[in-house]
Order: C-alpha cells, then structure tokens, then sequence
C-alpha cells in the first residue's frame, strides 16, 4: 500500500460561525503524526446531516483513514453517526454493551436515564465501538475496504483521552517511525532575520522547517527530518543564531532560567510596574520555582516606589518614574529589601496613552543586579499594551539568562 494518509472532519457549526475555534484537528494530527501518519486535508462542517455524508464521501475517496469528530451525543443536533452511516451504507445498530456501558458511566454521575441516552449506544453497522474514559459518548471505528473511518466526541478532553486507543488500535502497517523533530527557541530577532540567517537549512531537501511566533520577537523553529539530519541543523542553528537561541530543546525560557539558578544555588527577586506582575508570573509557572524566588512587588505608585523600594522622591520628581535613575534606583532598593542574588527592576510606558515625545509609549527601563554588579537597560518597544509587556518580561528574563550563562 502507498504511505497512509489521513483526513479530519470536525463536525459542529460553532465552528464555522466564529465561536469556537477548532483544537481537535490539531490534537488530531499530532498524535497521528507521532507514528507517522500525516493528514492531507481537514474540513469544518454544519451539524447538518447532508454536509457531513459529503464530507465523509470526500474523505474516504481521498484518506486512508478519516476521523470524524463532534456531533455524536445523545442532542438532536448530533447528526454524525446518522450521516456517518448513510455515508458508509450501512445501517445504525444498537449495541447492547456499549448501552451497557453508557448506562453505567450515569450512574456514577448520578444521571438518571433517558431514552435519548439510548442514541448513543446506535453505531454503525459492523463498527467497533471505542471506550470514552471520560464522557459518556463512545467512539467507534469503522474499516470499509482498505479504509479506516473514526469517530470521536466533540469535548476536547474527550477526544484527547481516546486518541492513544485509536492510534494504538490502527493497522501496523500504516505506522512508520515519526521523523525527528527538534524545537529550536530564540527570543530577540524578529522572523526575516531567523529567516535570512538559517538560508542554508531553508535549502536543505532533507529537513522541512516552520516558524512560529509565540509572543513578538519570540520565535519557535521547527526542524523536521530524520535524526541525523536534524541534529546537524540543530548544530548548524546553533553557531548561525549565537546567543539568539535561549533553547534547542524545547524548553521554556523561565525554565531555562529556572535551571541556571538552580545549578549556580541563586535566588532571584522582581519589583515590576509596567509589566504588572507578569515577569514573576512567568518565572514561577515552572513548578518548583519558589525554591529560588523570593518576592515580586508590584509598584504603581511613586508612595510604593518610595516606601516599598527605597527611590528617593528626589529622584521620582526631578527624572520620573520611567527614567534610567528610578530603574537603577529601584533594582538597589530591592536588592536591600529581598537580598536576593539576581534582581530585576522594570518601569516603563505600555501604552496606549502616558506616552510624551521625550518619553514615548514603548520606553522602558529595566534595572538589573546579578552577582554583585549592577546595570540599567533602556528599551525602545512598539506594540500594543500586552505586547509591550510581552517584550519586556521576555527581555528581563533573557537579560538575566545570558549574564547567568556567562558565569563559569
Ligand atoms: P456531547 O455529548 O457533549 O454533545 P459531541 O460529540 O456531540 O458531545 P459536540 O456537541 O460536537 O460533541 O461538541 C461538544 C463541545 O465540544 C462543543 O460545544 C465545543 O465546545 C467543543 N468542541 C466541539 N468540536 C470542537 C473542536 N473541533 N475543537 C474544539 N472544541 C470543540
Ligand atoms: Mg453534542
């Protein structure tokens, strides 16, 4: 048989009419996609019977194997097994184990039965029927000639729970060792220089690359091929982008962090105003953070900034809030108040209003103090307000990430 291939039909109209955006498709691909099988095409139906047997028809002509998702509960507007059966030619059939099972999941929630929960036990003629752990729609898998067709409920968290029993229960034969894949992280170079600067791996037959930008100026790169492939480019990534690169394993950038601090036995603390408090957010959604954080304060008010950090009011009056002297000011007077070993100070103007021709939106001081030394960075962003506090929580962390890095 020539390389299996798969498609998706994600059943449901809240798809198409801008309420929800559909995630199963993308569950979808990636697990197949970890024993190598790749989707050609995927479509986004009405819950209306008619499109749905068109949906199907083009799938199997078309996939190995379709997976269908959504539609398939006990409501009315759940027309998935119906269409799914006329699609296939073969009539619904209730299967008393699969009622059986239904009726016991209600029972540990304490749902009383109904005749519509009946529905949900009809499947297709000749179908196996495929255990929800945690909802009470059961899939089911159908084999028509050489193809696979699939159901599976709408509810996210259903569908993921099942995949590992669909995906085990496909052909052998159909599964090839996934490619490897690596994910390269940088933060700092916007996406025409990653481009221009990886021209060499973008020209290679035997690696396919995606760049994905996940907050401004950070980009993840994904670099697919077989393993010794992807190693070298990973190599390659590696001298070409520097510094540039804060991971070539997927990690996070704060657990990144998180691990230099650890391994050199240091503490880290933040005083934020502009960035609201996401710098330390994002330093502690590693778990295990607080080993090595040891407070956060959030200062608005030039009060705060007096009482809580130490700032001179001389300094506020005569340079500003957002100023090169209250950052240097700030990050001293936390290092007094938390004696921590890396402290981070950050003021600055996010926008949309507050900005002035000297001190535009954008302008942010970020006050730092890493092993004794102490030195203020002056920032020039644009964006919006969240990206402005994108950029400057990321930069913080970067900042304190490549002097840790430079230590022996
Ligand atoms: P149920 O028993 O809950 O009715 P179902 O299989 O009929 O299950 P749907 O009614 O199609 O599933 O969808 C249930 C919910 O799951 C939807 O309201 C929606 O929030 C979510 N959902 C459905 N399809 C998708 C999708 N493709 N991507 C993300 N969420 C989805
Ligand atoms: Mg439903």
């Amino acid at each position: 048989m020539s390389h299996p291939t798969a498609a998706v039909i994600a059943v449901g109209n809240e798809l198409l009419n801008g309420s929800i955006a559909d995630t199963n498709t993308a569950e979808i691909a990636r697990a197949l996609q970890e024993v190598g099988i790749e989707l050609l095409f995927s479509m986004a139906v009405r819950d209306e019977k008619s499109e749905i047997v068109n949906a199907v028809n083009l799938a199997i002509e078309r996939a190995s194997l379709t997976v269908v998702c959504g539609g398939i509960g006990p409501t009315k507007d759940d027309l998935t097994r119906e269409a799914v059966a006329e699609a296939l030619g073969v009539p619904l059939e209730f299967r008393p184990e699969a009622w059986e099972a239904i009726k016991a999941r209600l029972k540990t929630r304490g749902v009383a039965e109904r005749e519509d929960h009946k529905k949900q036990a009809m499947i297709p003629k000749g179908a196996t029927p495929l255990k929800n752990p945690v909802g009470s729609a059961l899939g089911a898998m159908v084999k028509k000639d050489d193809r696979i067709l699939v159901m599976l409920p709408g509810v996210p968290k259903e569908l993921k729970a099942m995949l590992g029993e669909v995906v085990a229960t496909l052909p052998e034969e159909w599964k090839n060792p996934p490619k490897s894949v690596i994910r390269l992280r940088s933060f700092g170079l916007p996406e025409s220089e990653i481009d221009r600067l990886l021209e060499s791996l973008w020209n290679n037959p035997h690696l396919s690359l995606g760049l994905r930008v996940l907050s401004p100026r950070h980009t993840e790169i994904r670099i697919a091929g077989d393993s010794h492939a992807t190693f070298q480019a990973k190599e390659t990534a590696s001298r070409l982008m520097g510094d540039h690169l804060y991971s070539t394993n997927g990690e996070e950038l704060e657990e990144v962090l998180g691990r230099l601090l650890r391994q050199q036995g240091k503490s880290i603390a933040t005083a934020e105003s502009c960035t609201g408090g996401m710098i330390s957010h994002t330093i502690t959604n590693v778990p295990g953070s607080s080993d090595y954080m040891l407070e956060a304060l959030v200062t608005y008010s030039n009060e705060a900034k007096e009482q809580l950090l130490g700032v001179s009011h001389k300094t506020l009056l005569d340079h500003g809030a957002v100023s090169r002297e209250t950052a240097e000011e700030r990050v001293k007077g936390l290092r007094r108040v938390s004696g921590a070993d890396c402290c981070a100070a950050v003021t600055g103007i996010a926008g949309p209003g507050g900005g002035t021709p000297q001190k535009p939106v954008g302008l942010v001081f970020a006050g730092f103090y890493v092993d004794n030394k102490c030195w203020v960075r002056e920032y020039r962003f644009s964006g919006s307000r969240l990206e402005i506090k994108q950029l400057t929580t990321m930069s913080v962390l970067n900042e304190i990430r490549l002097k840790l890095e430079k230590n022996p």
